[in-house]
């Protein structure tokens, strides 16, 4: 565990400090962070925290893993950025490796999620173009009421969100918005210029909305009927995170397109992906897309480290039966605590509901208090999912924290 070091900057400065130069874009909880390590935080005062946030899943191999650190420290005396202008040495076994764990036969390397989800709308028009035939300018996509996959101006022109969405247009079209968790609703939306259906296999943003067992299968039996790629986006859910590599993996579904991101880079850097077969991800051409930084050798080599510990520390067994154990401890609570309603989620990626109306931020702050740090989501929503490598110790800690917390809630 980390030793307890003390900034020079107070927390007090430090908020002030950033409220005032940075845009206001977020609301975070008023916790800073200047050191980390495994599952622990610590602020300037020295005070530490359980991390159950995990930079919304980016951190499932916990803060600052040696192994991950050591590859980023030793490419960083190598080559770290070469552009696709050239090759650079360590691109390919990076992709490689992520071809390998991910049963795909191609991957086109980017930085950050919402990136992944660009290149995979790109890629799905382009391929109904291309393959399927739909004229181009005619392409549509079928996306989910409450989903999450960033922030570009196309994907927020298929948000529901009236916050993510307000003052933002005009709107990307091609876009068709239907009820997630319902397959009728898929069949019902499709036209002969459909392309893809675009999912979260959990929508996480949207309070770890987990759909009814059957539903992928079923999501994959209508886009093969109808020649349309599934696309599936494992940004959040992905590598390992709800007790499977991938959340698909529950159902034993196999998507067309599977978007990735956020512990691709380990919590240390920004690297992203879309994984395909040929026949899909072949139809981009020289020029049809690209990113400075994407692929490039630092993220390359951080990306193996943080997937040789995913494989190396069985994260996914872990995720799964630490997630049981969780959930069956917070089902508990449901009974003594009036206004939580339900637990719901799979693997380390688990949420509680309070009721309707009920604002969870207050919560946030008290949890923040006793050493744990979460975030609500819509309000009455907290989501729990702490790095993937927490010890039996260090949850029971954490559980006894949120139900004490929970237990004086009025
Ligand atoms: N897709 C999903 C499912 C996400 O949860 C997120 C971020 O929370 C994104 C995409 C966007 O990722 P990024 O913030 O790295 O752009």
């Amino acid at each position: 565990m980390a030793e307890a070091v003390t900034s020079s900057s107070s927390s007090k400065s430090v908020i002030d400090l950033a409220e005032r130069v940075g845009a206001h874009n977020y609301h975070p909880l008023p916790v800073v962070i200047s050191l980390a390590e495994g599952v622990w935080v610590h602020d300037p005062e020295g005070r530490r925290y359980l991390d159950f946030l995990s930079a919304y899943s980016a951190v499932n191999q916990g803060h600052r893993h040696p192994h991950i650190i050591q590859a980023l420290k030793d490419q960083a005396d190598r080559v770290t950025l070469t552009s696709r202008a050239f090759y650079n040495d360590r691109m390919g076994e990076f992709l490689e490796k992520l071809c390998t764990y991910t049963g795909y036969q191609m991957a086109l390397p980017m930085n950050t999620g919402a990136e992944a989800v660009e290149t995979s709308m790109k890629l799905a028009r382009l391929w109904g173009h291309k393959v399927k035939g739909v004229e181009d300018g005619k392409q549509e996509i079928i996306c989910f009421h409450e989903n999450f996959h960033g922030r570009t101006i196309s994907i927020i022109s298929y948000s529901d969100d009236a916050v993510a969405r307000e003052g933002f247009g005009p709107f990307t079209p091609g876009f068709r918005v239907v009820d997630y968790d319902d397959p009728q609703a898929i069949e019902d939306a499709i036209t002969p210029n459909t392309v893809a259906v675009n999912l979260e296999p959990i929508q996480g943003e949207a309070g770890v909305n987990v759909p009814s067992h059957g539903y992928l299968r079923a999501v994959r039996e209508i886009c093969d009927r109808h020649e349309i790629l599934m696309i599936a986006d494992e940004v959040q859910t992905g590598f390992c995170r709800t007790g499977r590599k991938f959340a698909v993996d529950h159902e034993d579904v196999r998507p067309d397109v599977m978007c990735l991101g956020k512990a691709l880079g380990g919590g240390v850097f920004p690297v992203s992906a879309v994984v395909a077969d040929e026949d899909v991800l072949g139809v981009f051409g020289p020029g049809s897309h690209g990113s400075t930084f994407g692929g490039n050798p630092l993220g390359a080599a951080v990306a193996i480290a943080s997937i040789e510990v995913l494989e190396n520390e069985k994260l996914d067994e872990r995720a799964e039966e630490f997630g049981q154990y969780v959930r069956a401890q917070l089902e508990e609570l449901v009974d003594q605590v009036p206004r939580l309603q339900k637990v719901r989620g799979k693997g380390l990626l688990n949420a509680v509901v309070f009721e309707e109306g009920f604002e969870a931020w207050d919560v946030c702050v008290t949890l923040k208090d006793h050493g744990l740090l979460a975030k609500q989501t819509h309000g009455n929503i907290i989501r729990f999912a702490p790095p993937l490598v927490i010890s039996r110790e260090e949850l029971d800690h954490a559980l006894g924290i949120i139900r004490e917390v929970f237990l004086a809630i009025d």
